[in-house]
């Protein structure tokens, strides 16, 4: 795909059908066909298979919609999520469709803080914002938002937000004891009696099998993905890796997995050749910490146009979603269940307490991928992210690796202090190698 011929494409009478608020949403559509344009098309030495991805994106306001909207058709139910804990291969073992909902964006924020708190997170209320302002074609297509209990924030706008939509909410346990893992259980095999019901029909042992398949296959598929990121020189840019990570999020789980895998084909082939975007010498950043839900690409743009290079996002969009994958050895569906929780339990979300197992984890992922600083990002007002930050800082110290901690939100405001800050640590970075 060419510099000058890149859109999103526009579907107004579909949007309309949605009850869509046309006339802004053309406006937000065309802002993304320019970042994309000049955050992604700019970029030299992009692998071929990046093509693929260069369409979703141009068709991510009408193709995948279109799509789902025949699955509704079907009666297959799609469900609306903001957070990894959804247990998404109950979702497809009903033929359903997970959806990540947008709340990576600056533009319906202002529409949010009319009703809620400013001094909240702005994935909170860029979520919130984009279902009262109308201006997302996915919240408007649901059948209903999968919530959770993992931050104040979050679980006290789910009340306000299911007067606008349906919101089921789960209780996400906050420690990892027996008495927890009992109770997420519990939550799990709740989902699943909803899901059957929104889909107007039980799940069997072959359907979760079979779900269980395509999802660990997804993210077997990004581990190899982050494996070949790896690599020093990077045959990959970060933005193109977090770009990935963010349409895993609503892609079809199948054809998603084949598209990755074929572009790890061709890392391998660059590998083998000795085609790379950066050099021996380019500083190796890893971010670790909050999501970055599209399209959120501030911090990975000015990091990879000042000189470095991302190797690795120790985050919800990254690592945290395909670093574990269910056991798929039971033999009743309760041992599915049972096994199917315990993965999920896995996740080392700043909202349990104790989480020293996400500090070790920072640690792993910052050695195998060859990084050589960790940059610490928390969206403003995450309050138990910016705090664990303190953790990673004393782990960095100890084991001297370069440490920066910044807080942002999603308005470009803050870019050149920002850039200061990054140009200043990736100085740091050279003379420590
Ligand atoms: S950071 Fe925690 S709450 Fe946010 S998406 Fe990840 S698991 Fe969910
Ligand atoms: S980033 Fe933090 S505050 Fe924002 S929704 Fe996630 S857990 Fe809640």
């Amino acid at each position: 795909m060419s510099l000058n011929n890149f859109e999103v494409k526009s579907y107004p009478e579909i949007w309309k059908a949605l009850g869509v608020d046309v006339e802004r949403f053309e406006k937000m559509r065309c802002v993304l066909g320019d970042i994309y344009q000049t955050s992604y098309l700019s970029q030299e030495n992009r692998p071929n298979s990046m093509d693929y991805f260069n369409w979703i994106m141009s068709e991510i306001h009408g193709g995948r919609i279109t799509e789902i909207l025949e699955y509704k058709k079907e009666g297959r139910p799609v469900v609306g999520t903001f957070c990894i804990f959804i247990p998404e291969e109950i979702v497809i073992a009903v033929g359903g469709i997970c959806v990540g909902l947008c709340g990576g964006s600056q533009g319906p924020v202002p529409d949010a803080e009319k009703i809620l708190p400013r001094n909240i997170c702005p994935l909170v209320k860029s979520s919130y914002g984009f279902k009262i302002a109308k201006v997302c074609p996915y919240f408007q297509a649901v059948d209903f938002v999968y919530g959770e209990t993992t931050c104040d924030a979050k679980k006290k706008t789910w009340e306000l937000l299911d007067k606008k939509i349906p919101t089921y909410v789960m209780e996400i346990p906050q420690m990892k004891r027996q008495r927890d893992l009992n109770l997420w259980l519990e939550e799990v095999k709740d989902f699943k009696l909803k899901i059957e019901k929104v889909a107007k029909r039980e799940i069997s042992f072959d359907d979760l099998a079979k779900a269980i398949k395509i999802v660990n296959d997804k993210r077997k598929a990004l581990q190899r993905l982050n494996k070949l990121r790896y690599h020093k020189p990077s045959p990959i840019s970060g933005k193109d890796v977090l770009l990935i990570e963010q349409i895993a999020f609503f892609d079809d789980p199948i054809r998603f997995t084949e598209k990755v895998n074929r572009l790890c084909d061709e890392l391998e082939d660059r590998i083998e050749k000795g085609i790379y975007v950066s050099s021996e010498e380019t500083p190796r950043v890893m971010i670790s910490g909050t999501p970055m839900a599209m399209p959120n690409w501030k911090i990975h743009n000015i990091i990879e146009s000042s000189g470095a290079i991302v190797v690795n996002e120790e985050s919800c969009v990254g690592t945290r979603y395909f670093k574990d994958i269910v056991d798929d050895n039971s033999k009743t569906i309760d041992e599915i269940l049972q096994k199917l929780t315990e993965r999920y339990m896995k996740i080392d979300c700043s909202c349990f307490t104790p989480n020293d197992e996400r500090v070790s984890q920072v640690l792993k992922e910052f050695k195998d991928s060859q990084a050589q600083g960790i940059l610490h990002y928390s969206l403003q007002f995450c309050h138990t992210y910016n705090i664990e930050a303190v953790k990673i800082k004393e782990a960095c110290d100890k084991s001297n690796i370069p440490f920066l901690s910044i807080e942002s939100d999603y308005s470009p405001e803050d870019i050149g202090q920002l850039r200061t800050r990054i140009e200043a640590f990736i100085e740091q970075i050279k003379s420590q190698n």
